[in-house]
């Protein structure tokens, strides 16, 4: 049942473009014509990829298609059942449903993986030949993809034991550590009782406004880790030892190349990007000055960094939010309108609040063939319409790129976010142009500078830290007061005078889940958000032939690699005055605040 007084009610998804219902018999018939044309692919490749003679480039060509189209009718399957399983994911039949279609996917998978291993093996003369064919033009950039790993391959018989004492190893510390944070109670008092908080509620407690509540929060935080600073210490310094040993076996140069080979992106570029953000730390801490000014206090300490400011936010129901994003994404372009206008009204967008549903947001892509769906838990904040506004922009980048194939179609992390976050500053800048009241913009200004920060500075900060990290365990095992020493020398840099860090800060590296599942994984957002702000930048200053290639970036999808797609906006990503772009946005922004907060408009260089 749908929660009552919430403006979202009834506004639910509309799945039959997919199938009709979970008992639907195109979906056993759909995942049967799977297995039937898996298996003639089988018959009809194996053994035809990597041979001496070395395939033609029609055979290639035809194989891939195949595979894709295979994997195309596979991803209906799983979209639906992955969707409807969000929907409501207390409902049996659902679950049911699920769980039959991702084992019959990775069966199948197992059955087509040959295909793209058979490529792997050959040459690399032979297939750099293929690769310059022009018949294979529209997936050389898959074909490429696939072959980035070859050189840090081991042997099928030592992956195959990697993989198993891996159960017992590093992914053993993996396990231990969500174990163990999630495991841990946080004894709060609050109204006079004392309850033990989770992580992430004694998190979310220093976003309140009450500065006594989040330096408590700040103190049972560090207190807690700090006990558990043994386990916590000795599982993050064997997963980088790890990480350092297989970088020896597959031949990484160093401990940031396998992520820069993901990410299709070199150490250079990324080099470059992080210097430029250290450079203008200089920005947040002339924020911070600001912050402790408006909370009238001499000086910022760390648990006051989220603290609000500014009014309360209004409500903004369901109906008006359309009305905002669509009033946004018009004065943009005429485009995203008319393609965000489908998503409301031919009902893709799941909204309401109902007991089983997925939390959270999320926009689900799943082929160039259909169109993309969104899901959200409309709470009628202000807030949820820049939510609303996030999904919808993946939504229209799904939808624009549906002229690519499905191997064309996704783009690599740090791309991945371009879409989203272009589409929520569309609609922060509209909601701040037409908001009248100082004190709700200076909220809204905030709001968006400090997440700005907590995704570029911090983020900077992160992976600063894990460099570090790195290099210290090459000459032994990691102490308390080494990562301690890391950890508080890579945050003075960014918070110098401007923050007061507490004691127990040395342990603020402790629970950070990215450093123990993907390392250097945080640049990624460094990257992403960086990029969209200079890209805003862009706009600002180019306005209408901006527009026009800010479009065909988005149908252009994952056809090519980030570097081309964007040089063809006229993006060098390798240009520091590139990123700096991104910089003079946030800059502005803080302008603005100090202006509606009575300072001058004077700003400390970067
Ligand atoms: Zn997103």
């Amino acid at each position: 049942m749908p929660r009552q007084g919430s403006s979202a009610a009834g506004i639910t998804w509309d799945l039959t473009d997919l199938f009709a219902s979970h008992d639907d018999p195109r979906i056993e018939a759909t995942l049967d014509e799977c297995r039937r044309r898996a298996d003639a692919f089988a018959v009809r490749y194996r053994g035809t990829i990597h041979w001496a003679g070395s395939p033609s480039a029609e055979a290639l060509l035809n194989g891939v298609k195949e595979l894709e189209a295979i994997q195309e009718a596979l991803g209906r399957v799983g979209t639906y059942a992955g969707l409807l399983y969000a929907s409501d994911t207390g409902r049996i039949e659902y679950q049911n449903l699920q769980q039959r279609v991702e084992e019959q996917g990775t069966d199948l998978a197992n059955r087509l993986l040959f295909f793209e291993l058979e490529w792997l093996g050959l040459e690399d003369g032979a297939a750099q030949s293929l690769l310059r064919e022009p018949a294979l033009a529209p997936y050389r950039h898959y074909l490429e993809t696939l072959r980035r790993f070859r050189l840090h391959k081991l042997s099928e018989a030592e992956e195959r034991l990697l993989n198993e004492k891996d159960n017992t190893g590093r992914r053993a510390f993996g396990r231990l550590f969500a174990e163990l944070t999630s495991s841990l109670a946080f004894p709060l008092e609050t109204d006079g009782q004392v309850r033990d908080l989770t992580l992430s509620e004694t998190l979310a407690l220093l976003y309140q406004p009450d500065r006594a509540l989040r330096r408590r929060a700040s103190e049972v935080l560090f207190d807690v880790l700090a006990r558990h600073g043994l386990a916590l210490t000795v599982t993050y310094d064997t997963l980088v030892q790890d990480h350092l040993v297989m970088d020896r076996l597959r031949r990484y140069p160093h401990p940031m190349a396998e992520r820069h080979l993901s990410n299709e992106i070199d150490h250079e570029a990324v080099e470059r990007m992080l210097e430029v953000a250290e450079a203008n730390y200089g920005i947040a801490q002339d924020y911070f000055a600001l912050k402790a000014r408006l909370l009238g206090l001499p000086r910022l300490a760390l648990y006051d960094q989220y603290a609000p400011v500014g009014g309360p936010l209004p409500a903004c129901t369901f109906d008006r939010a359309r009305e905002v994003i669509l009033a946004a994404f018009g004065a943009f372009s005429p485009v995203f309108r008319e393609v965000a206008e489908q998503f409301f009204a031919r009902q893709w967008i799941d909204a309401e609040i109902r007991k089983g549903k997925h939390g959270g947001a999320f926009c689900s892509s799943p082929s160039p063939a259909l169109h993309p769906y969104i899901l959200c838990n409309y709470t009628d904040n202000l807030r949820d319409v820049m939510t609303v506004a996030h999904e919808l922009g993946h939504g229209l980048h799904g939808w624009m790129a549906r002229k690519q194939t499905t191997f064309n179609y996704d783009t690599p992390l740090t791309t991945a976010e371009t879409a989203s976050v272009f589409g929520e500053f569309l609609v922060f800048d509209h909601l701040l142009r037409e908001e009248q009241d100082p004190a709700v913009r200076l909220a809204l200004l905030c709001g968006k500078i400090e997440d700005a920060f907590a995704t570029v500075f911090r983020q900077t900060v992160l992976t600063r830290f894990e460099q570090e990290a790195f290099t210290r365990r090459k000459g032994g095992r990691f102490t308390a007061d080494g990562l301690a020493q890391a950890w508080l020398t890579a945050n003075r840099r960014y918070y110098a005078d401007a923050v007061e860090l507490p004691e127990g800060y040395r342990w603020g590296w402790s629970y950070i889940p990215h450093f123990i599942h993907t390392r250097f994984y945080c640049y990624a957002y460094v990257f992403g958000e960086l990029l969209v702000l200079a890209l805003y930048r862009m706009y600002r200053e180019e306005g209408a032939t901006f527009i026009a290639r800010y479009l065909a970036l988005l149908e252009a999808g994952g056809s090519d690699a980030p570097e081309a797609l964007l040089a063809r906006l006229g993006v060098d990503f390798r240009d520091p005055a590139f990123w700096q772009k991104g910089f003079d946005e946030i800059r502005r922004l803080v302008t603005q605040a100090k202006a509606l907060a009575g300072e001058p408009r004077v700003l400390r260089a970067g």
